[in-house]
């Protein structure tokens, strides 16, 4: 993954650019450093000389007065001689040591100019780190989206695992080796109705004797037969309630008639004119002829009045 993308290996390149560059600087302050402390140790060895001369002299001329006192003038001589040899070599350093100085102080600066050097450097290093890392994560989460859209499923005849990509236009059923082996049902057949040739699979349980368009066809015919008995099945259903209820209501009628009799013989007073207007021979006949079955709905009927 790392090694194919062209940005990552560019990355990295300007990484070990980076890393070479400042290990180069940081050889380059070392130098610097070991002529830096070459130098200071030359000026602790001067002023090393420096004060052992000093010694020497001021015991020469503490030797050369002694001599003197004690009336050896050859002797005082030969220690004031060596005094002022050791002064001459005093003069000698100090002059070594003042171009000393000069050193130290163009090493010093070349030490603080190599070091500010490798500062940059070291950054320069963090940042060409901090762009391949960001890099690298980057396709980290894409190559995990991708790994994402790979899936499995059983091959739909020997069920072995087929690896597909959810993107795919046309994801697999089989196997490869079934996906073969299968190429081998498929022929060609005559369509029965339209003539037309089209391609069937000989493993299917059924194998059709038309062609797919006209398959549809046929489909779609049916299904409209179907629709229009049903809709003839629904109309004549419509037509039985509707003839049930107008016998129903009929009923009813007939019910309420025997009930409004059967009312005017009740022993009610604001009834009685019309008992009396009646005649006779009309009241009895209608008691009779009530049939029995009228007789339960008159209860339904009574009782629906009674709720109203
Ligand atoms: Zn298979
Ligand atoms: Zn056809």
């Amino acid at each position: 993954m790392s090694g194919k993308d062209p940005e990552l290996s560019r990355l990295g390149e300007e990484l070990s650019t980076a890393r070479s560059d400042y290990a180069a600087a940081k050889k380059t302050t070392d130098e610097t450093k070991a002529r830096l402390n070459q130098t200071g140790s030359m000026i602790q060895t001067f002023n090393a000389r420096i004060a052992e001369l000093k010694k020497g002299i001021d015991t020469e001329y503490n030797a050369m007065r002694s001599e003197r006192a004690g009336g050896d003038r050859s002797a005082a001589d030969g220690h004031r001689e060596a005094a002022q040899s050791m002064q001459e070599k005093l003069t000698e350093i100090y002059e070594s040591k003042k171009a000393c100085f000069a050193e130290l102080d163009e090493a010093r600066a070349a030490f603080n100019k190599a070091l500010d050097a490798q500062k940059i450097l070291r950054d320069k290093v963090q940042e060409a780190w901090d762009s391949f890392n960001a890099r690298l994560e980057f396709l980290k989460s894409e190559n995990a989206k991708e790994q994402a859209k790979w899936k499995e499923k059983p091959c739909r005849i020997c069920g072995v695992p087929i690896r597909y990509n959810v993107e795919w236009k046309h994801i697999p059923n089989l196997c490869k080796e079934c996906f073969d082996k299968d190429k081998l049902n498929w022929e060609d057949r005559t369509c029965a109705k339209c003539g037309k040739t089209f391609r069937i699979n000989k493993s299917w349980d059924h194998i059709p004797s038309i062609c797919g368009d006209c398959r549809k066809a046929v489909k779609a015919e049916k299904a409209a037969k179907m629709q229009a008995e049903k809709a003839a099945q629904e109309e004549s259903a419509r037509q039985a309630e509707e003839e049930r209820q107008a016998a129903a209501s009929a009923l009813v009628d007939v019910a309420n008639e025997a009930v409004s009799e059967t009312v005017v013989e009740a022993p009610v007073e604001s009834a009685a004119p019309t008992v009396c207007e009646a005649p006779a021979e009309c009241a009895a006949p209608v008691v009779n002829e009530a049939p029995a079955e009228a007789a339960e709905p008159a209860g339904e009927v009574l009782s629906e009045t009674a709720d109203n």
